[in-house]
C-alpha cells in the first residue's frame, strides 16, 4: 500500500452533495478498495495508480480544522472512509475529532467498526451523527466487491455500540443491486439501530465496467436487470413500495439513467419517505 503524505491548505471543502455544505477528505483513497467505488475517478487526478493500492494523508488536518466553525452540515468523507484501517495507526480521524469544534454539525459515514474507538469525542459533539453502510455481502461476492471492508456482522455490532452510547445514527443500505442486496430483510435487521435510513440504489455509470464485468460473470440475473431499462424501472418501482410500506423514515437516493436524445443524463433524485 503506497501511503503518500502531504500538507494541505485548506481542509473543509465546499460541496454539492445533497443537504451537506462542506466535505472533510482526511484522507483520499481507501483501503477498502470496493469494485464499485463511486470515488475511483480521483485517479484521474491523482497518478499513484490503481484504485485501494494508495492512500493520500493530509497530514495537517487536526490543525487545519482547529478552532474553525462552518455554517452547514460536514461530511466525513465523500472520497475515502474516515475509518479504513491505516486510521487505527495515524489516528488521524481521531486527532481532527479532539480539535474539532463541538458545535460543528458533523455526519460520519463509515464501513468500519473502528469508529466506535472515538465514541468519547463523539459524544462531546453537539450536532454529530455516525451512519454504518451495509449491504450484507458475504462469500464470494463480499470477496470480489468489497474485498478489504469490515465484515457485516462487525458494522451491525458497531452501530448497535453507538446506539448504546446515545450517539445519533443512520444506516446506509449501498450499493443496492437486485437479486444480490435483500434491502427488506436488511431493514428489519437494523430497524432499531439508526434515526433514519437511506437506501441508495447502484450507480452503474459510476460503478464502471469492471464492477459490470464481474457481476455479469458472479450473479448474471442482477447484471440482466441492470442493463434493461424495463426490468431496472421496475425493479425501482419495486423498492419505492418497499420503502412506503415501512414506518421508518428512508430516504431513497437513485442515480437515475436516463437516455435522452442519444444523450446519456445522470439524475440525483431523493425521495423522503415520513417527513
Ligand atoms: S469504503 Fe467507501 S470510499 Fe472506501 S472504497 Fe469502499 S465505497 Fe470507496
Amino acid at each position: 500500500m503506497k501511503i503518500v503524505r502531504i500538507r494541505a491548505k485548506e481542509i473543509f471543502s465546499k460541496t454539492r452533495i445533497p443537504e451537506a455544505s462542506y466535505v472533510i477528505n482526511q484522507y483520499v483513497g481507501c483501503q477498502h478498495s470496493c469494485l464499485y467505488c463511486y470515488a475511483k475517478f480521483v485517479c484521474r487526478w491523482k497518478n499513484y495508480g490503481e484504485w485501494g493500492t494508495w492512500v493520500e494523508v493530509k497530514e495537517n488536518a487536526p490543525e487545519l480544522v482547529k478552532g474553525r466553525l462552518v455554517h452547514g452540515k460536514v461530511v466525513m468523507s465523500s472520497i475515502s472512509d474516515p475509518y479504513q484501517p491505516i486510521e487505527a495507526q495515524l489516528r488521524l480521524t481521531r486527532r481532527i475529532l479532539e480539535n474539532m469544534n463541538r458545535r460543528l454539525r458533523l455526519s460520519i459515514l463509515t464501513k468500519s467498526p473502528l469508529v466506535t474507538r472515538d465514541i468519547d469525542l463523539l459524544s462531546e459533539m453537539e450536532r454529530c451523527e455516525v451512519g454504518l453502510t451495509v449491504n450484507g455481502f458475504e462469500g464470494q461476492v463480499k470477496d470480489l466487491l468489497e474485498p478489504h471492508a469490515p465484515v457485516h456482522a462487525s458494522r451491525i455490532d458497531a452501530l448497535r455500540r453507538l446506539v448504546g452510547a446515545s450517539i445519533r445514527t443512520f444506516v446506509f443500505i449501498s450499493p443496492v443491486i437486485p437479486k444480490l442486496v435483500d434491502v427488506e430483510s436488511l431493514l428489519d435487521e437494523v430497524s432499531g439501530l439508526g434515526n433514519h435510513f437511506y437506501v441508495e440504489l447502484i450507480n452503474t455509470r459510476m460503478a464502471g465496467r469492471e464492477f459490470m464485468r464481474v457481476l455479469r460473470s458472479i450473479r448474471r440475473e442482477s447484471y440482466d436487470i441492470l442493463v434493461d431499462g424495463d426490468r431496472w424501472r421496475a425493479y425501482v418501482e419495486e423498492i419505492r413500495r418497499l420503502i412506503s410500506r415501512r414506518r421508518e423514515k428512508i430516504a431513497l437516493v437513485l442515480h437515475n439513467k436516463l437516455r435522452v436524445e442519444n444523450r446519456i443524463r445522470t439524475d440525483l433524485e431523493r425521495w423522503i419517505h415520513g417527513e
